[in-house]
């Protein structure tokens, strides 16, 4: 079928030694072979389908044993067996045969744990390859109680409307005026959520299920309390008048979602018990991809088992090149939600000079620092409380807050704070981030608790460094050209690691695991970090936090 040396040829004489026979091509041009798998001590009639440029993998198809389980782990209801998730396993282009013959050996494995039982895992991943339908996304967090609206929005009002499902409709909203949707129907109370422990499992034969019987049959097999649930809020829905309902499962670390639309062949009001049920149970069942869009999941998901900074109570101050960056990166962690509070502190005017290493840009020009990033970045987190302070530090009350980060790189600021703070007996945690000379490091100091170092403490009195930064000589370099007023050159890229510092250190406090305390990155080649990343005790000398 192919010249000799190809990697095609090669295929075509490996599969016809394992006992498949090539059938042809595949409408998509894919080759098909057919023979069969051995797997729990039989032979299962197969069909294989191989990519011919090698970039997918096979698709293998088995016919199943009569008897066999009506759920089956990794294998759908045409036989299709789900071996191996796209991207788990390394494919050579170079060796379709060798890759083929492989996936074959993997699929009988899949095949024999499956059949006996035994194969159990990564199933809620791979069940939504047999699960397909429109995306609903939901805007609630999980287990909570009571109905929930679908409120179906757009892009334009041409478009096919997403199915949002909330038990919030104003926080919602919010959200989906951030995304620029058109906000279409509100079904009010159209949606409920079951859970189940079962973890889903697609089933052989009709699927997906077609309606609400084989849909609630299939979930008896999973879980029979689930399936009483759903078909008694199903009943509810129904007998309520309403024309459709959409049911969450929340099943163990997933969700997955189905629209059921009444069957309303009968006029409503005259039917009984057994009427609805049979009405119920003819009704038209379409799986739903479930995607949660909840604050708490977008901002766990990236740090899972990790306590994020929702509920916290932070000030920024200064809202300048590393601020501005580090503002994103703290909401982005949880910043502002939950009762927590970003507040952005800066008095300072965005000069369009500024914004080539600004978070910012043109568009904010000539607007106050803390005003512009707020407004900026609340566009993108409608949810999380931000508050724009355009005023200096000394100005504002610190006192209420659970953590000061000063990103001014003023370090007389910071002693000002620490002394403010010690003369009135009072203690707040200082995250102090800043930029070693023309961007040779960034630095980033904690003082999480009285007896750590302040930013006084890592100099002598006579100010020479106890800590230096690099073990060469730091360039003094200054740039500013007429009335602009001098400053110190570095790009936004050395800002933008200033921030990352800054915000791990928060993480990391927040996590419970505040050290090192004192940490440099180094950020312009030819230099080597000298005071090593550690916990730095306080000098009881020090002018600013000794008083
Ligand atoms: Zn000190």
């Amino acid at each position: 079928m192919m010249a000799d040396d190809t990697p095609l040829a090669a295929l075509g004489r490996a599969m016809k030694a394992r006992g498949f026979e090539y059938i042809g091509r595949a409408p998509d041009e894919w080759l098909e072979f057919h023979g069969a798998i051995k797997a729990a001590g039989a032979a299962h009639v197969a069909c294989l389908a191989v990519d011919p440029s090698g970039l997918e993998l096979p698709r293998i198809r088995v016919e199943l044993p009569q008897g066999a389980p009506d759920v089956l782990a990794h294998i759908g209801a045409d036989g299709h067996v789900c071996y191996a998730a796209k991207g788990s396993l390394v494919l050579d282009i170079f060796d379709i045969a060798g890759q083929t013959l492989a996936c074959i050996d993997r699929a009988a494995e899949v095949l024999d744990l499956s059949l006996s039982g035994e194969m159990n895992k990564d199933l809620e991943d791979e069940f939504f390859a047999f699960w397909h339908g429109d995306i609903c996304i939901l805007d609630v967090y999980p287990g909570d109680p009571g109905n929930l609206d679908v409120l179906f929005a757009g892009r334009g009002d041409h478009d096919s409307h997403i199915a949002f499902v909330t038990n919030d409709v104003v926080r919602t909203r919010l959200k989906l005026k951030a995304m620029s949707l058109t906000e279409g129907e509100l079904l009010a109370g159209a949606a409920f959520r079951v859970r189940t422990s079962a973890k889903p499992k697609p089933l052989q034969g009709a699927w997906p299920p077609p309606t609400v019987a084989p849909l609630l049959q299939w979930q008896g097999l999973l879980d029979p309390s689930a399936r009483r649930n759903i078909e008694r809020r199903l009943l509810v829905a129904y007998a309520s008048g309403r024309r459709a309902a959409l049911c969450v499962v929340d099943s163990p670390l997933t969700q997955y979602a189905f629209w059921v639309a009444f069957e309303t062949a009968n006029p409503p009001g005259r039917r009984s018990a057994a009427d609805a049920r049979v009405q119920l149970y003819a009704s038209k069942a379409y799986p739903m991809i479930a995607v949660r869009m909840d604050d708490r999941y977008v901002t766990q998901r990236n740090a899972p088992g990790r306590p994020t900074l929702s509920g916290k109570k932070i000030a920024l101050v200064g809202c300048g090149t590393i601020g501005g960056f580090l503002a994103e990166l703290l909401l982005k962690a949880g910043a502002g939600l939950e009762d927590g509070e970003l507040a952005l502190i800066d008095p300072d005017i965005l000069f369009p000079q500024n914004i080539g290493r600004h978070r910012l840009g043109l568009n904010r020009a000539l607007q106050n620092k803390a005003i512009g990033l707020k407004e900026e970045l609340a566009v993108g987190a409608p949810t999380a409380n931000i508050r724009a302070l355009p005023v200096k530090a000394e100005e504002a009350d610190l006192t209420r807050f659970d953590l000061i980060i000063n990103a001014t790189g003023e370090e007389a600021l910071g002693h000002y704070l620490t002394v403010t703070f010690a003369r009135r007996g009072m203690f707040v945690p200082i995250l102090t981030v800043w930029v070693e000379g023309p961007g040779v490091a960034v630095r980033g100091l904690l003082r999480d608790t009285v007896e750590c170092a302040c930013i006084r403490c890592l100099s002598e009195l006579q100010r020479a460094p106890l800590y230096p930064v690099v073990n060469e000589p730091v360039p003094l370099e200054l740039a500013g050209h007429g009335c602009e007023g001098l400053y110190v050159p570095f790009p936004a890229s050395v800002s933008i690691q200033a921030a990352c510092l800054a915000a791990e250190m928060v993480t990391d406090w927040t996590g419970g695991t505040p050290g090192p305390r004192l940490r440099t990155r180094v950020t312009r080649p030819g230099f080597t970090q000298a005071a090593p990343d550690a916990d730095v005790a306080r000098r009881h000398t020090c002018p600013a936090c000794g008083t």
